[in-house]
């Protein structure tokens, strides 16, 4: 044996170690294990004690756990399979590759910057004596909005601060539901939902229909340049929305009516259709999604009309909180104009 390097470190507690590091005859260890043996000094200098710990430094591809949406926290695990538990593991997260600045934590928070990206982390483990250790997880699947951010969700959020993106975006897996429906199409989720709905609706002797579904961009530029043309703009931003920015364009909302009349008018409320659903429609998934008094924080005036697909889990525990409107449910910013 030939000594060839001693190094000096610092270690947990402040003793000081030395290590020294051997020439083995052995040819170079396999790539992710370390070999050495060693010798310590004890700190007054007196005479080598020969190591005990000869071993392996070595850890597992490491994995990362979390959900793959902005906002969320990836979780990286680089599990020891060597003898030797490393003194320290250094983790750098990677964008399609490249180190993400500041990221050198076990845990990543997604930014809107990683969207469309895919991310994966190399672990770096070290023990004195012996080579550092690197190992890079596998990629994740590209990285996706924010629910609320993310126009396929019925989670998303649309109003006059936060537009659909891309503003033109066009909705899959449209239907007719199969009860009254004016020829409107709604996401299935959304349609099978508002079926439910009407026939619970039925047992208590109420009928619901629905007025209008999802629209399209270019229906809303048609209707919006209409209103534009007839009233002026300012009136027109009050009573439709932007192209981009209206909730139809998702097809999780639904202009809902009744056999009592008053179609998308605030006199809807008093009808039968329109009691039962506000009393009713959350069990179903379902929220009023521009009530009576909320102007400021939705944008829009009072639409006992209409209502937006959100899910029973999400509609019910607004319902138990008592929490009106999904700004206020997500925290998000009261958008009262764009
Ligand atoms: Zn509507």
């Amino acid at each position: 044996m030939r000594t060839i390097q001693p190094t000096i470190r610092a270690v947990a507690g402040g003793l000081l170690a030395v290590a020294v590091a051997f020439s083995l005859a052995s040819p170079a260890s396999a790539a992710g294990t370390a070999e050495a043996r060693g010798r310590a000094l004890a700190p007054s200098g007196a005479a080598p004690i020969a190591i005990e710990e000869t071993g392996t430094l070595a850890i597992a591809r490491p994995t990362i756990s979390g959900t793959t949406r902005v906002g969320r926290l990836l979780r990286a695990t680089a599990v020891s399979t060597g003898t030797v538990a490393p003194r320290v593991k250094m983790y750098t997260w990677l964008r399609d590759g490249a180190p993400i600045r500041k990221a050198h934590a076990s845990t990543y928070r997604l930014t809107s910057k990683d969207r469309k990206h895919r991310i994966s982390v190399r672990v770096a483990a070290f023990a004195t004596g012996f080579p550092t250790v690197k190992r890079t997880s596998a990629s994740t699947e590209r990285i996706r909005f924010r629910v609320i951010d993310d126009p396929t969700n019925s989670q998303v959020v649309v109003n006059k601060q936060r537009s659909l993106k891309p503003k033109a975006y066009a909705p899959s897996g449209l239907i007719l539901p199969s009860i009254s429906n004016n020829g409107q199409r709604l996401r299935s989720v959304a349609a099978h939902a508002l079926e439910r709905m009407a026939a619970g609706a039925r047992e208590d002797g109420v009928t619901i229909t629905l007025l209008s579904g999802y629209r399209s961009y270019q229906t809303q530029v048609a209707v919006f340049n209409q209103q534009v043309a007839t009233y002026g703009r300012a009136v027109a931003e009050k009573q439709s929305a932007r192209p981009g920015y209206s909730e139809h364009q998702t097809g999780f909302s639904g202009d809902l009516g009744g056999a009592g009349g008053c179609p998308i008018t605030s006199c809807f409320a008093g009808t039968q259709a329109g009691k039962w659903l506000k009393k009713y429609a959350y069990r179903y998934g379902f929220i009023m999604r521009y009530p009576d008094g909320y102007t400021k924080i939705t944008g829009y005036a009072y639409e006992p009309w209409h209502y937006r697909y959100v899910g029973k889990k999400v509609a019910t525990d607004m319902k138990r909180k008592g929490i009106k409107t999904l700004e206020q449910y997500r925290h998000l910013p009261a958008a009262p104009t764009y």
